[in-house]
């Protein structure tokens, strides 16, 4: 009731935002009119009189004003625009077209409510590549770049070469971003007025630019002022679930899969057999009579081998159906905990399908590690250490050291544990086919809303190895991070941000908490004629494919053309098989065939095509009614299964009765459908499918039912988000990180002054090293120490005497010392080549970030991993991640500050004059003492992400640690692109080297 009230409010509120534009559009459809008089070249002077007059305003808020002020004339000229244009040909993708498009009125509002920083439902075919026209011309006016994200690259050169054809009728420059593109051609298209590109292609050029390019010339955005999103809800809430990574790969690798599988193997088929067993058992107390311990006895089956065959077809039967939900509901009550936990000791291991979870049984373990019981337990590291904390018969190191052994045989426990777990749930949850297919020695993830192929995407955790053991492939090396960022953080970057896509509503919510991005649900150009029917409801898989085929036949021979959505590329498969039997001529697209797939939706609409197709394959094209299709009741579009979730099923049934072209939809539905029995809707249905008496082979069809299924996925939606929220929650901790530490690496990129941001450095750091020996709470005062440190750091060659000389407080010694190593550096800097020597300030504090900030990633990873596991002590992990990544941040900004002051005497952009200026030192200054400081100044690259400079005259030697040093490795980098540092030579040949 409340929900009906709420959607009642919201809805006239839509209905109030949308009436308060018909003034505008009144306004301009007037201008439009009076425009008519100029000649092309006077409406194409008013783009340059409004960029120059942008130009002028100094305050940004102003530019904003103004651009608000001016939407009226500029949405008119963009009109006018497409209006002159009409009857050209123009060529899009190779391809001649006729440009027929002059913006409906509705399609002006869209565009307001896209300038308007929100999102644009409107329903597929309403246009909304051209509705985008408006906003992206009156934004990017204001001069600092307007982007248009599409879902592929395909699009992004469509839309681009389509709608350049009005920006450059306008004036305006229009650049397209391409997955192949070198930097330069890259650095061309952001800059000019509009551009578009897939999110991933500006995602990672965001993280290239300031994570990884060393120079402002290999920089290749220029901010982030306005970006719609086209298909948004696709970008910002389904590919959200997996971050943006640069990796490279990992310096130690420690899984242990190889070891591990033919035991989990092992493992799978015991717990099949034993599966197999208590369904028969289940099978035959059924038929004795015993339902309860039958229902007792699949519940056991489900627990651990959800997908058993068996168990499947006993649940197709509603009164076992209804016994194993009892058994379930009853075993979850607090009072059976032990009865629960006793029945899974009856199994090797229990899958937790919903949570995608497995869990080993005590049974389990000894059958892997028999004999060893303490092999899956953590140690109780914070007991322990407390203990060895309190053991006086230890010193200090002694007891560092122990310690220390502990955390490594914790870490190699976990480890195991977490390697045997990620293989069950890779032998248990994730099947070939459906989840991901195999290919060239490769497991590829198979994206579940597209069916599509994700290259270059991989399961983090470890599962993405696991899968790789099982299917016996190439395991590839762990990788590591080396710059990442979440979709969600990437569009936060802009200033102004909106959407468009024709399934907004049902997650409005998300928009708006996470994004700030309203929903404005804008009216079609006429009214949609399409009926949706009724689900139908079978018991089985096998039954309700029987019905979808005759369906299909029934259209065919009709010559009605029928698109049918499937959810994965088996079950297309499946069908496609069965229509082949029957003799029906019909396209598939799934994954496999993603690149003709465009050209195949836009044919579905033909009479008599049957087009087979995953979720949402092909979205972004329209698809026409052929001759006569209207007659026979226009597109078909039958669901063969109901998605997860509503909006994807909404998509579906929006491919027909575009611009009020007749059509219908109609969902298949059967109780085997993982929604229906993950997700509670076959319990209900159950109940009700009696009520209404169904018999075996019959449907079922009534909207009750269709509510039953729309709870589910409301239930499923909702988990979804959590999930989603979650990934961001932990991004967010270092989406705080990563500001700092690429400001600062953009201060050094762009900073002239680079010997002031050293300097700065250094005084920061040597005020906090000075308090390490001169405590302010009083403690004992370390000159010497000091001392020794400073020399060995600096060529200062300076006494303890001059030090205690200089004073006894912390901030006079600092003071003292930073002028002495000032003074000193002057020095230095005076044998250096002057030339090179910005950029060898520069590289002395990009190097230290990069290296660090790196290793920081990659231990911000595994703390990751850590915390989960100790979820299970009853602390949030969130929490725990929150407090340790900070105290790890700090560390890492000492660290950096500490690495630029030891580096600022031992880099050199001249070798031999180096040598000069040590033997000008009063004593060997720079031959430090310390350990783990080599002595001898070594020639290393200048900027290990750009080799062409491997022979430039800047040395260096960095020695006190072994940096890993990381090849940068795009995720879909190949060998024969252009290397992602920009240097723009092949990465084979670049960053890609082999050895
Ligand atoms: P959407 O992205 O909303 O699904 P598209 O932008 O792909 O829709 O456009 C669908 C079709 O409608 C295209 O063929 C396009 O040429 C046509 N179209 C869009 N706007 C107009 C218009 N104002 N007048 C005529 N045809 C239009
Ligand atoms: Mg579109």
């Amino acid at each position: 009731m409340i929900n009906w009230i709420i959607k009642r409010i919201v809805g006239s509120k839509n209905q109030r935002e949308i009436r308060a534009m018909q003034p505008v559009v009144q306004r301009i459809n007037e201008l439009d009119e009076q425009y008519q008089s100029l000649s092309d070249d006077e409406l194409r002077a008013m783009t340059a009189r409004w960029q120059a007059e942008l130009k002028q305003i100094e305050d940004w808020g102003d530019v904003l004003k103004r651009l608000d002020e001016i939407l009226p004339e500029t949405f008119a000229v963009v009109r006018n625009g497409a209006r002159r244009l009409c009857g050209r040909e123009v060529i899009v993708c190779d391809h001649p077209l006729l440009w027929n498009m002059v913006h409906f009125d509705v399609q002006l509002v869209g565009g307001m409510t896209l300038h308007n920083g929100r999102i644009s439902e409107m329903a597929t075919g309403e246009g909304k590549t051209l509705v985008a026209t408006c906003p992206m011309y009156l934004n990017a006016l204001a001069g600092r770049g307007a982007h248009l994200v599409t879902v592929n690259d395909y699009l992004a050169r469509r839309d681009s070469e389509w709608m350049g054809q009005l920006f450059t009728f306008l004036g305006l420059t229009v650049g397209c971003i391409q997955h192949d593109q070198p930097p330069h051609i890259r650095r061309e298209q952001y800059s000019c007025d509009i551009t578009y590109g897939t999110n991933s292609e500006f995602g990672f050029d965001y993280l290239r630019d300031n994570g990884m390019a060393t120079s402002k010339e290999q920089q290749v955005q220029r901010g982030y002022f306005f970006a719609i999103v086209d298909e948004v809800d696709s970008i910002l809430i389904d590919e959200a679930r997996t971050p943006l990574i640069i990796s490279g790969p990992a310096t130690v690798s420690s899984h242990q899969f190889d070891r591990f599988k033919p035991l989990v193997e092992q493992l799978v088929k015991q717990q099949t057999a034993l599966g197999n067993r208590f369904a028969t058992e289940a099978k035959e107390l059924f038929e004795q009579g015993k339902p309860e311990e039958g229902g007792r006895q699949m519940f056991k089956v489900k627990l651990g081998q959800p997908q058993n065959k068996v168990l499947l077809r006993l649940m197709e039967i509603p009164e076992y159906r209804r016994a194993i939900d009892k058994a379930e509901l009853s075993f979850f009550s607090d009072t059976m905990r032990d009865e629960l936990f006793a029945l899974k000791e009856e199994l090797f291991f229990t899958i937790d399908q919903r949570a995608q979870a497995a869990d080993l049984s005590e049974k389990g373990r000894e059958h892997i590690s028999p004999g060893d019981p303490d092999a899956f337990t953590l140690p109780d590291l914070i007991t322990e250490f407390t203990e060895i904390d309190l053991d006086t018969t230890l010193t200090e190191a002694q007891k560092i050291e122990k310690k220390s052994e502990l955390q490594t045989n914790s870490d190699v426990q976990a480890e195991r544990m977490h390697n045997i777990s990620s293989l069950i749930r890779a032998y248990c949850l994730f099947e070939r086919d459906v989840h991901y297919v195999v290919e060239d020695n490769k497991v590829l993830i198979v994206d579940e809303n597209t069916g599509r192929k994700m290259e270059g995407r991989r399961w983090s955790d470890g599962l993405h190895q696991a899968v790789e053991a099982k299917e016996g492939v190439q395991i590839e090396r762990e990788t590591q991070t080396l710059a990442t960022i979440t979709i969600q953080n990437y569009f936060r970057l802009y200033h102004k941000l909106a959407g468009m896509t024709g399934t907004a509503e049902t997650e409005a919510n998300e928009f708006h908490d996470i994004y700030k991005l309203d929903v404005n649900v804008i009216p079609t150009n006429r009214p949609v004629k399409r009926l949706d029917a009724n689900d139908l409801i079978y018991k089985t898989r096998r039954e309700k494919y029987n019905a979808v085929v005759n369906e299909i036949k029934t259209a065919y021979a009709k010559g009605q053309p029928v698109l049918v959505g499937t959810v994965s590329v088996e079950s297309s498969e499946v069908l496609s098989r069965m229509l082949k039997r029957e003799k029906i001529i019909h396209s598939v697209l799934n994954a496999k065939y993603h690149l003709q797939e465009a050209e195949i939706v836009a044919r579905a609409g033909q009479r008599g095509a049957v087009t087979i197709s995953t979720n949402m394959a092909g979205r972004g094209t329209d698809i026409k009614l052929g001759e006569g299709v209207a007659d026979l009741g226009g597109l078909y579009v039958i669901g063969t299964e109901r998605h997860e979730s509503r909006r994807i099923d909404r998509q579906l049934r929006g491919r027909c009765a575009r611009q009020g072209d007749p059509g219908a939809s109609r969902f298949y539905v059967s109780f085997e459908d993982d929604l229906m029995r993950n997700f509670g809707a076959a319990d209900r249905m159950t109940s009700l499918m009696e009520r209404f008496g169904m018999k075996e082979g019959e449907e079922l069809e009534h909207p009750l039912l269709n509510r039953s299924v729309e709870t589910a996925q409301k239930r499923v939606e909702q988990r979804n988000y959590m999930i989603r929220k979650r990934t961001l929650e932990y991004d967010d901790v270092m989406n705080n990180q990563r500001e700092v530490i690429y400001g600062l690496r953009n201060d050094a990129i762009e900073g002239e002054d680079t010997r002031k941001l050293i300097y700065e450095i250094l005084e920061d750091a040597l005020t906090d090293k000075v308090l390490e020996f001169y405590p302010q709470s009083g403690g004992q005062q370390n000159a010497a120490g000091l001392l020794h440190w400073a020399n060995s750091t600096f060529p200062l060659g300076i006494s303890e005497e001059t030090v205690r000389e200089a004073g006894n407080d912390a901030e006079t010694v600092a003071n003292f010392l930073i002028e002495k190593i000032k003074k000193s550096y002057e020095m230095k800097c005076e044998h250096e080549d002057p030339d090179a020597l910005k950029g060898l300030e520069r590289y002395i504090i990009l190097n230290a970030i990069d290296r660090l900030w790196q290793e920081h990633l990659y231990a911000m990873d595994s703390l990751r991993e850590a915390v989960h596991l100790r979820a299970h002590g009853q602390k949030d992990p969130l929490v725990e991640y929150k407090k340790e990544a900070y105290d790890m941040f700090v560390e890492l900004m000492r660290n950096v500050k500490n690495e630029v002051m030891s580096n600022m005497f031992r880099s050199t952009s001249n070798l031999a004059a180096f040598e000069q200026f040590l033997a000008s030192l009063p004593m060997n200054l720079l031959r430090p003492a310390e350990a783990g400081v080599s002595d001898q100044p070594q020639q290393t690259r200048a900027q290990p992400v750009a080799a062409e400079n491997e022979d430039s005259d800047i040395k260096l030697n960095l020695s006190q640690r072994k940096a890993p040093a990381p090849v940068p490795q795009i995720a879909k980098v190949n060998r024969n692109d252009p290397c992602p540092c920009g240097s723009g030579k092949k990465y084979k040949a670049c960053c890609g080297r082999v050895g």
